[in-house]
């Protein structure tokens, strides 16, 4: 059915998982099928890489680095203004597989694509601003200042939930930064990887820079182990679970590599009592169920006003009673299948252990009686300290809380585990100025009025605690993918020494 879609974007039935300036052929490598998790039928194959193709691919772009770093940084700028266009071109069709192969709905799938274009235009801007300081030396006749230099290749892991704009985060920035790097994509969305590469190496390859961006799909021994201990990526920007996040930390701070980590949420939205409340509902219904749940910012927990509790539960329960689940490609459909069968039994275990700890399903829930791995969004009664609220399920469950006073919020807000995003829906300057004050919400990110979801790229994207601490996009990221040099230079004839230290030898 979206056959001449996969041979537009060089798709074939069997692809090879492996490519640096050219595909590496895989002679009867193991293969990894992508399903497309509204249908549960394949889409296509990709062999997998091994350790000699992913030592390959990593030997490339030591070598390619060695060239890229050179080039000005404007110049870098324009190869990815390029990338950029050729993005823009293959929007509909890059943005399609995506929903094919995630299942997220077609303007999601747009809309991922597009974030990658706005990535690339952010990323020519930055591309003549990686500005250092000039900072005033106590000595006379001397000179600091502090520059940014390439880092090297770096290795890049990317989710499955956004395969494409979470590798062009990182690969549009390093590579103006003057970073070569290698991707490592989710093995449940090797497809949309596959068609990023041929873009953009295409794209690279004609602006004179082969082998700026690798790709290697291959297993977590063969290929993501090896890159968390490969000395020759002095970066891993992981984006996952908590669990793997925990992993890659600890295996990569081994060598005293760098880690950019974004990792898991479990993000609430606080209703206060002046909130607007149709505002507030958009917001919420928005933040919880769009992409089925499965956002890194999904709202997990809604933490209301005792006043507002019963009526908002009311609307919440009409808005996801009226919600068209369905094949993800179609117009209309705002919520799109789970990513795999896992995914549909975590949701039924965390419902019943919501259930068993003293929660209440109000609708939804259900898996539907049709093939793909489709559910009703569920909406909860809950109460503070249930452990389930706590954890992360990835898919789409909004656990609802009652709170008095708005301390109580806050600290119901910053009680669990993970410090991604974060809303408050109020009218009230106070408490929004409270909320977003150092005695406020503990999250990167922190939002009035507008639910959890839903970043934009100019500014840095990430969390605190056991969200791993990184920052991706826009603000200031980019320094994550250089290497600061502090430089002094002494354009007079005596050699000062800093703290007034002195020590007079002969020269002569
Ligand atoms: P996951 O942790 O299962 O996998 C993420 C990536 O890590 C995949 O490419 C996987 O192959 C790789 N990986 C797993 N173990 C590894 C290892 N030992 N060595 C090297 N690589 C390894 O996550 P997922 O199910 O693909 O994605 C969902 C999770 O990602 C959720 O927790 C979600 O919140 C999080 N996420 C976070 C952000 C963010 O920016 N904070 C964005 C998207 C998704």
């Amino acid at each position: 059915m979206f056959d001449d879609l996969l041979k537009r974007l060089g798709v074939e039935p069997v692809n090879p998982g492996a490519c640096h300036e050219r595909w590496i052929d895989l002679p009867g490598a193991e293969e990894l099928e992508s399903i497309n998790p509204a249908t549960g039928r394949p889409l296509a194959r990709v062999k997998l890489a091994g350790r000699a193709d992913y030592d390959e691919v990593v030997d490339h772009a030591v070598a390619a680095f060695a060239t890229w770093r050179t080039a000005p940084a404007p110049r870098r700028g324009e190869v990815v203004r390029r990338i950029g266009q050729a993005l823009r071109e293959h929007k509909a069709d890059l943005g399609l597989l995506i929903t094919l192969e995630t299942g997220k709905i077609r303007s999601e799938g747009e809309g991922e694509v597009q974030e990658m274009i706005d990535m690339c235009d952010f990323a020519v801007g930055l591309s003549r601003q990686l500005y250092g300081l000039t900072i005033a030396s106590e000595r006379p006749r001397h000179r600091m200042i502090e520059q940014w230099h390439p880092l090297g290749p770096i290795g890049v892991i990317t989710a499955f939930n956004f395969p494409a704009a979470v590798w062009a985060w990182n690969a549009m920035v390093a590579a103006v930064c003057g970073d070569t790097v290698v991707w490592k994509p989710s093995p449940l969305a090797p497809l949309t990887a596959l068609a990023v590469q041929r873009i953009v190496g295409r794209t690279a390859e004609a602006e004179g820079f082969p082998g700026v961006f690798g790709l290697c799909i291959g297993s977590t021994e063969e290929v993501g182990e090896r890159m968390l201990t490969d000395a020759r990526l002095p970066l891993i920007s992981a984006t996952g679970s908590c669990r793997m996040g925990y992993h890659v930390a600890e295996v990569v701070g081994r060598r005293l590599g760098r880690t950019i980590l974004e990792l898991g949420g479990n993000n609430a939205v606080i209703v206060a009592p002046s909130a607007d409340l149709d505002m507030a509902i958009r917001g919420v219904v928005f933040a919880a169920v769009g992409t089925a749940g499965q956002r890194c910012t999904t709202a997990r927990r809604l933490i209301v006003h005792e006043s507002l509790h019963e009526q908002v539960i009311d609307r919440l329960a009409k808005a996801y009673k009226s919600l068209s689940i369905g094949d993800p490609w179609q117009g209309g459909v705002l919520v799109g299948p789970l990513i795999h069968e896992q995914a549909v039994e975590a949701m039924q275990s965390a419902l019943r252990q919501a259930e068993a700890q003293g929660g209440t399903v109000v609708c939804g829930g259900k898996r539907l009686d049709r093939p793909g791995c489709f559910v009703e969004p569920a909406l909860v009664r809950a109460v503070r300290g249930m452990p389930i609220v706590g954890e992360e399920t990835f898919a789409p469950i909004l656990y609802v809380i009652p709170y008095r006073e708005f301390e109580q919020a806050v600290a119901i807000q910053n009680e669990v585990e993970q410090g991604l995003t974060s809303a408050i829906f109020t009218r009230d300057l106070v408490e929004a100025e409270r909320f977003l004050s150092a005695e406020g919400s503990d999250c990167g990110i922190a939002n009035v009025n507008i639910g959890t979801s839903g970043a934009e790229i100019g500014g840095a994207f990430g969390g605190e605690k056991a969200t791993g601490g990184g920052r991706e996009a826009g603000s200031d990221s980019w320094k994550a993918y250089m290497r600061r040099q502090t430089c002094t230079i002494n354009y007079g004839d005596q050699i000062p020494l800093a703290q007034g230290v002195r020590f007079d030898v002969e020269s002569s």
